[in-house]
């Protein structure tokens, strides 16, 4: 007699992947093919019991595992930031639902907004066909040029931690390609704010990606102010919320 687990779950449709509209559009890649792009699978019980089981412990980052089990079609090593969120917001999509919740105080009379954020319609800005990795930019003080490249996973987890590690973003300053000499200059005192500004500003380029920001009227009826709220990836991003 055919199995319980072979008759059941031979139902569930083969292709159960979706595909993610990537802020990069997967130029910077080695691990990419254009032709079939990047899917992500939704999150299953195993998957959340094992976030559960494991969130004591300190060697162990939800969002890893879930780069690591759940994206098909590029390295998750690879992954710049701008695309681990759009990825991130699709599988919970296509997890839990369109819907993720945010409680946030109004500024103004501190009272409660709870505002209910729609993963499938997170604005997403992608990057212009003539950005690259590495890229160049013009120091305005020092008057020079730098090779900045863009934090990847691999990184640190892809974000910038540390202002005293913007020397491994930077590939070359001048005709200097030489690291030690790179994060000297970088960290000694003397070095302008400005051009420290604009290092960090060409390394992460924040305009792009899914747009996080909401604007929100506040429920307070003796209020209604208008309000800014950026929604954050919380402890409960992934489970029902
Ligand atoms: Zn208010």
């Amino acid at each position: 007699m055919e199995k319980l687990v072979d008759k059941l779950l031979g139902n569930i449709p083969k292709d159960m992947a979706f595909p993610v509209n990537l802020p990069s559009k997967g130029k910077f890649y080695k691990s990419f093919n254009p032709a079939v792009g990047v899917k992500v699978r939704a999150m299953t019980f195993k998957d959340e019991s094992n976030l559960v089981q494991r969130s004591n412990d300190s060697n162990f980052t939800p969002i890893d595992y879930i780069l690591e089990n759940c994206v098909q079609g590029v390295e998750s090593d690879e992954l710049l930031s701008m695309d681990i969120l759009a990825i991130l917001f699709k599988i919970r999509e296509v997890s839990y639902g369109d819907d993720y919740k945010v409680t946030t105080e109004c500024p103004h009379c501190d009272t409660d907004n709870v505002l209910d954020f729609k993963m499938s319609i997170l604005p997403i800005k992608a990057v212009e066909d003539n950005i690259k990795d590495p890229r160049e930019v013009h120091l305005p003080v020092t008057n020079v040029k730098a090779k900045v490249r863009f934090p990847r996973r691999a990184d640190d987890k892809g974000f910038i931690t540390n202002a005293n590690n913007v020397w491994r973003f930077v590939e070359s300053v001048g005709d200097c390609e030489d690291k030690a000499q790179i994060a000297e200059l970088l960290n000694d005192p003397r070095f302008p704010l400005k051009d420290m500004k604009t290092l960090l500003a060409n390394i992460s380029l924040t305009d792009y990606g899914v747009g996080t920001e909401a604007e929100y009227s506040c429920c307070n009826e003796a209020c209604q102010k208008i309000s800014t709220v950026t929604m954050t990836i919380g402890a409960d991003f992934f489970s029902v919320n």
